[in-house]
Formats: structure tokens, sequence, C-alpha cells
């Protein structure tokens, strides 16, 4: 069959170019052909038409064969370029040849010509079907060296061959540290060696592989990648390599994992959520219940004096009982909110415990249990800097729950000094605690019995204040315990030694100073009582009766300030701190201004970030909690208006 042959003639004699296309027409083609005479001609024809070859005369008016050639080297076309020419002397020939022609034809010789087109349209094919491969491998390489995932590339004993420029910056690892070596060298020993095994059993067959890889980069970093591994064949279907195409999944699994953790901690925030509402519907509900419920029974006609006393019991217990919910739960927002502080100062262990003991011993003999406490240190040295209340709360919180926990037995406490610690511990021979919920107790709203989380009063808050407080104080807190035997509560609190015998003395007068108080009856006080709430203010001017002869009262800052400006010979100011119009701190500050002399008691609410602190700062003397205990404001006046013997 007859090939289309496209041949581009430079010659400025039409004669000439008629007789070599006559020539080749003997040939088996179908010519297609122009001829141009101009260097301007020839370039226009490269551009515009496709050519397979290019017959050119040497010597022409306008230019001559070796610009020819040049024009078409700048095209950058590759096609052959055959020179006919009738003067060309051998050493054109030569500098033809040189310069990139693939054949010179004499004029005079020109039945060469058509076997020199076949044998060029031939080579010239070979070198297009060549170069076509040179140039796709080309651009294979450079897809494979630029490729963002990172590709290795081994032999079939696994011995790396290529690795592109992603490995390097992934792994750390230059080529030249790697070739000849095995990918094994990535291995972070995370992962198991089945898990390998398996991925080699499954290449080896000639099968595609997929995965996860947790591998270990030069420096020692840990990072995820994800693996596609394939085998690569030869023409006979032998396996001559592998290729692994890896992307590095660091961040997603990351990203993923935090995903994880956060529905996690949704979801057990819901679940406590459900928890927290349920229990704090029954803990507030049942000393509600017997609040509202006795009061009302108190209002029948009737009642014996004992019966009277009795409901009168229940309702101070349930108050009690409400208070200490409360008081839980302002402790753990503000934990959790970060705005509890710890206020340090010097604190006689041994003291605390003992006051403990005294407190706790008659509820413990009540059940028929007995409770013993044990000092390690002489009162003298068992004095730390720490957070007193917070010691005693936490001391108090593990003595209540081994008292509720156990029903016979005996419950000890106390400490051991243990190197630079004191170690305190709280031991019940109660109902004890299964292994697997021994952690789970110190989080919020949890008790040990999930099942059946009813059956003893407690929102699962107290050990979860008790942890927050034994770290704040740098200590630690465990348990010991099995399940019908009894448990042990341990926390350390650190011993610092060296202020010891700097804080003894005034601490030894303060004890004394207790100790003496004979509580002789003060009377006869000019008392204000600045409160807003009717029912708190009720309470208080009943207890004023006790040691005021007048008692004046405010209900706002500024009648607070009023009246004191008119009765300058106020004793005691008995000062709420939220107040309307103008707060109890702002009223204190200006009443100080004119009166430095008046005792202004603060009451402040329990647990409001800073109340106590600032009340001093504004000028009061001393703070009492809110609800007020009786006890506590017979003490503070006594401390205030009665001299010791
Ligand atoms: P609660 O208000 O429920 O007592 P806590 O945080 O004080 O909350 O205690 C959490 C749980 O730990 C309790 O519900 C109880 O199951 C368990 N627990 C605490 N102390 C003891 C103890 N001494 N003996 C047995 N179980 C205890």
């Amino acid at each position: 069959m007859e090939k289309t042959l496209r041949i581009l003639v430079v010659e400025d004699s039409e004669d000439d170019a008629l007789l070599v296309l006559h020539l080749i027409n003997k040939g088996d083609y179908n010519i297609v052909f122009e001829r141009v005479e101009t260097a301007e001609r020839m370039k226009t024809m490269l551009k515009e038409r496709t050519w397979d070859i290019i017959l050119s005369d040497y010597v022409m008016p306008h230019f001559n064969g070796l610009e020819a050639l040049e024009l078409l080297k700048e095209s950058g076309i590759d096609i052959p370029f055959i020179i006919i020419s009738g003067t060309i002397g051998e050493d054109v020939a030569v500098e033809a040849m040189k310069g990139g022609a693939n054949d010179y034809i004499m004029k005079n010789n020109l039945q060469r010509l058509l076997p020199a087109i076949d044998r060029e349209l031939r080579e010239s094919g070979n070198r297009a079907e060549r170069k076509r491969a040179e140039e796709e491998l080309r651009i294979l390489s450079r897809a494979v060296e630029q490729s963002p995932a990172s590709i290795i590339i081994t032999d079939t004993e696994g011995k790396i061959k290529y690795v592109n420029s992603k490995f390097t910056e992934i792994t750390g690892y230059t080529p030249n540290e790697v070739l000849g070596q095995n990918p094994r060298i990535l291995k972070s020993g995370e992962m198991s060696q089945d898990y390998y095994k398996e991925m080699w059993q499954s290449i080896a067959l000639g099968n595609e592989w997929f995965g996860e890889f947790h591998n270990k980069k030069k420096n020692g970093e840990l990072y995820w990648e994800l693996v596609s591994i394939s085998p690569i064949f030869d023409t006979t279907g032998i396996i001559t390599h592998f290729l692994a195409v890896k992307e590095d999944i660091t961040s997603r699994k990351q990203t993923e994992q935090e995903l994880i953790n956060a529905k996690e901690k949704a979801e057990e925030s819901e679940r406590l959520k459900t928890a927290f509402l349920t229990n704090m519907s029954h803990e507030i509900r049942t000393p509600m219940n017997g609040i509202l419920g006795f009061a009302e029974l108190l209002k029948e006609p009737n009642l014996s004096g004992a019966e009277q006393q009795e409901y009168i019991n229940i309702i101070g217990k349930s108050g009690v009982r409400m208070l200490n919910i409360i008081n839980n739960i302002v402790d753990i927002s503000k934990i959790e909110a970060g705005l509890m502080d710890v206020h340090m100062k010097e604190s006689n262990v041994n003291e605390q415990i003992e006051c403990i003991y005294t407190f706790f011993k008659p509820e413990v003999e009540d059940k028929g249990m007995k409770l013993f406490y044990k000092n390690d240190l002489p009162t003298k040295e068992a004095i730390i800097g720490t957070d007193t209340e917070k010691v005693y709360s936490i001391l108090t919180n593990l003595v209540k729950n081994a008292i509720k926990y156990t029903e016979e037995g005996s419950i000890e406490f106390g400490y051991v000094k243990k190197g630079d610690d004191l170690e305190f511990y709280v031991k019940d021979t109660g109902i004890g605690i299964p292994k697997e919920r021994q952690d789970a107790i110190f989080e919020r709203f949890i008790q040990a019995d999930i099942t059946d989380k009813m059956a003893l009063q407690g929102a699962g808050l107290g050990l979860t204040i008790a942890k927050s407080y034994v770290e704040m104080l740098g200590g630690k807190i465990w348990i010991e315990s099995e399940e019908g035997i009894g448990s042990t509560f341990y926390f350390t609190l650190p011993y610092n030694s060296e202020q010891e015998e700097k804080k003894v003395t005034g601490k030894v007068v303060q004890t004394e100073e207790v100790k003496n108080q004979i509580y002789p009856k003060v009377s006869g006080l000019k008392v204000l009582i600045a409160e807003d709430d009717e029912t708190s203010e009720m309470f208080m001017s009943i207890l004023a009766k006790t040691f005021g002869k007048e008692i004046l009262k405010a209900r706002t800052g500024l009648e607070t300030i009023d009246i004191c400006r008119n009765n300058p010979d106020i004793d005691l100011i008995l000062m709420d701190i939220q107040m309307p119009e103008m707060n109890g701190s702002e009223a204190t500050r200006q009443i100080r201004q004119f009166n430095k002399e008046v005792i202004i008691i603060a009451q402040t609410s329990y647990g409001l970030a800073g109340d106590r602190g600032k009340a001093m700062e504004d000028g009061c003397n001393d703070y009492i909690s809110k609800p007020i205990n009786k006890g506590e404001l017979l003490a503070l006046i006594q401390k205030y208006f009665k001299k010791y013997p």
C-alpha cells in the first residue's frame, strides 16, 4: 500500500525540484510536497504543516543548505534532512553531516536518493519510537520523584532500591542512608510481628496490600502512614520489585483521636449530667421533705413537748444535710472552674486529728462501733505549713465515709511520718470497694455501687473534692480495700519541719486561749444588723438578743452608713456582704473613714471566691459564714468583747 510522503523541498530551481520528485515517484510513495527558496518561507512551512523529510539544495541565491539545516534544528522538529547538491565538495559535505544532516546526495548520483530516503525514514521512525519511551520515562520518574506521597521501591528481598524526596522529607533519611537497607529500619516496634508477616505473605503472592504503619523517623519521632504495597512484574509475570506508596496520616490520626476523645467526653458528660440530676434531685428533695414535712407537722395543736423537740431535731438534721450537699456542689464547681484558692499557714495536725476524733466519737459509738486515732509525732513537732481548712475537709470526708459505709467493727485514723511526708490514713471494717471500682470512686458523681445508687445517701462528690484538695496541697491519695473486709484510704502531705520551731510558740498560746474559753456572758452591746433578707435578719435579731441591749437594723449599704453616722456609740455591726444599693464591702470601707473603733463582722456566703479575704481588706474585723452557726457567732462576740482572765 502506498504511504503518503510529505516532502519539503528547499530549492531555488523548479526544474531540479521536479527532477528529484520524479525520481522519488518511482518508489512506493504517495507524494505531497512544497518547494521553498527563502528562509522566511521555510519557517512558515515548518510551522504550519507537518513534514516527513526535508530535501535541500546546498547553494541557493537567498540562503544555503547549512542555514536551512539550522532552521530545522531551531524549530525543534525531528525529521531527516538530506542535502542534494551539484557543487558540494567533500569538506562541505563533512560540515553538513557534522551540523546534523542525515545524508548528502550529488546531483549526478541521484539514483542513491530513493534508497537514502527509505533508510532515513526507517531510522527516523525508530528514533521517534525510542524518544517517546524516553520522554514517558522522564515524565513518570518526575511524577514519582515529585509525588506528594512517599515512595519506596524494593527488590524481592526487601532491599531498598529507590526512595523519592518525600520519603526523605518525612523520615529524615537520605537515599544514601537507606539504599540497600530493609524498610524495617522504620519500624517503631509499636505494631505486632504478625501484622508485618501478613503483609509480606500477601505481596509475595502477588497481591496488593493496604494498611497503616506506625513508624519511626530518623530522629525517633513516631508517625502514622497509610500504605499501599504492590508487586511489580516483569513481562514473563515474575515479581521483580515491590512498590510502596505511603501517605503521612499522623495529623489525620490525631484529629481522629481528638474527635473520639471529644465524643467520649461528651457522652461521659451526658451520662454524668443525668446521674447528677437524678442524684441531686434525690439528695435535695430528701432533706427538703424533712424540713417542710416536719415544719407542717409542728403546726398541729396538742403536740407534746417531746414530739415538738423530735420534729425540730429532724428539721435541724435535714438542714445540715442540705447544707452539706450545697457546700459540696459549690466546692466542686470552684475546683473545676479553677477558682479554689489555697491558703497556706502553720497547722498542728495532732490538734486536727483530736478535734475530728472528739467530733465523730459520739456518732461512731451510737452505731455500736469504736473510733481510734493515732498521732505519730509529739504535738510540738506536728506542725506543717498547709491549708488547715482543706486538711480538715479531707479528713472529715474520709471519716464520714468510713462511718457511713461501716456497720460493725471499728474505725481508726491518724498519720505516720514517712520520709518527707506525713502519711494519713482512715481505716474501716466496712463493706469495702470492689477492685474495678477503686479508681472510679474518685471521679465526680461516681459511687462504687453503680447498680444501686440510692443505697446510701451521698452525691459521689466527697472523694473528688478530697482528691483535688490533696493534690492542691502537694500530696496524693489512694485506697486499699477488700470487699466485705474493709477499706483504708491513704493520703500524703509534705512535712516541712523548718518552720516548726518559730511557729510552735504562737500556736501553743492560741491553743491555751481556746482551752481557757469559759464563755462568760457578754451583754449590753449596741448592735447594728445590716441584712436585706428578712428571715436572716429575724434570725440574727434573735441571736443578738443574747448579747445586745439595743438592736438597730439596716437593709442597704447606704442605710447602714447613715445609721452608723447617727449612732457613733454602736459597738458591733453584723454586716451582710450582698445588699442592694450598696454592698457590705463598700459600706465597710466608707464607715472606716469616720469610725475605726466599731467592730464589724462580715457575714460571707459560703465558698464565694475571695469573700473572706476581701472582707478583711475592706476593714472588717472578722467574718462568719452563712448559714450562721450560733456557737460560732457567740465565740466571735466573746473574742471581741470579753477580756480573758
Ligand atoms: P458519696 O457522697 O456517694 O459517699 P464519695 O465521693 O464520698 O461520695 O464516695 C464515692 C463512693 O465511694 C461512695 O458512693 C461509695 O460507694 C464509695 N466509698 C467511699 N468511701 C467508702 C468506704 N469507706 N467504704 C466503702 N465504700 C466507700
